[in-house]
């Protein structure tokens, strides 16, 4: 479990959360929903370490993290492939890429279906394509614990369903991911456990069964839901 315990964080001497109390499953995709603004980035960064709470208690069980933000842009002058490849060099500081490496990039690329994009410099590339190559970084780091902020904003959806595919394999390999999503109907076919923040930043959290309620997701979103459940497939609909 991925813990956090009495968290308290301020921003601009405002209060923001106020002793909040949310854990994760670890290896498997875990889901934070919300409206603008509710706090999921911060949430995430919070596990990433990115920010300091001014209280409280975070446990990660010594996984290694790997944040990925909603907005990234593009590096000048670099193809994909490059761009790709520098994360080894970063991480590693090193100048030359192995065999094994270079082959695991290519494989990703593969899964992704951008290989043939592999040489077009990365500020030519559609959002949606940028985004895939930042979600190959992802794949490709050692992290074991993927934080994973609007990883979808962009794409269509067959792209969607390719990558949240992906990601669920993740948990093959023992990887944790938390996820920020704006669309409950993705997250109520790929997420295994869900965390909703609402205006007031109060907590909801579950796993299917317990957080597709229309009452919770009434909570969070303040607008009425219904939900249907057809043999453990969930459909969420505004109700008027
Ligand atoms: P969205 O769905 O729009 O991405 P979110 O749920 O991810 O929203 P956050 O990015 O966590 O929301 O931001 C929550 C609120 O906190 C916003 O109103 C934002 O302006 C504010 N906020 C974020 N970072 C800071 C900061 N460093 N200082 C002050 N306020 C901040």
């Amino acid at each position: 479990m991925i813990e956090i315990n009495n968290l308290t964080l301020y921003y601009d001497e405002i209060k923001f959360f106020n002793k909040i109390h949310v854990s994760f499953p670890t290896e498997k995709m875990n889901i934070i929903l919300g409206q603008n603004g509710a706090g999921k980035t911060t949430l995430l960064k919070i596990i990433a370490g990115m920010v300091k709470p001014d209280e409280g208690d975070i446990k990660t069980n010594n996984l290694k993290p790997f944040y990925l933000p909603q907005k990234i842009n593009p590096v000048k002058g670099l193809s994909l492939y490059e761009y790709i490849s520098s994360i080894y060099y970063r991480q590693d500081f090193k100048w030359q890429l192995s065999k094994e490496e270079k082959n695991k990039i290519i494989s990703v690329l593969e899964e992704l279906e951008l290989i043939k994009k592999k040489d077009i410099a990365t500020e030519k590339l559609s959002a949606g394509e940028f985004q895939k190559c930042n979600i190959a970084i992802g794949l490709l780091s050692k992290a074991n614990l993927l934080l994973l902020d609007e990883p979808a904003a962009n794409m269509d959806l067959i792209n969607q369903i390719k990558v949240f595919d992906m990601i669920k394999k993740l948990k093959d390999k023992n990887i944790t991911t938390i996820i920020t999503l704006h669309d409950v109907n993705l997250a109520a076919h790929y997420g295994d456990y869900f965390v909703g923040i609402d205006i007031n930043r109060n907590i909801f959290s579950g796993n299917k069964e317990n957080f597709f309620n229309e009452k919770i997701l009434k909570s969070i979103y303040n607008i009425p839901f219904k939900i249907t459940n057809s043999h453990g497939e969930y459909s969420v609909q505004i109700s008027n």
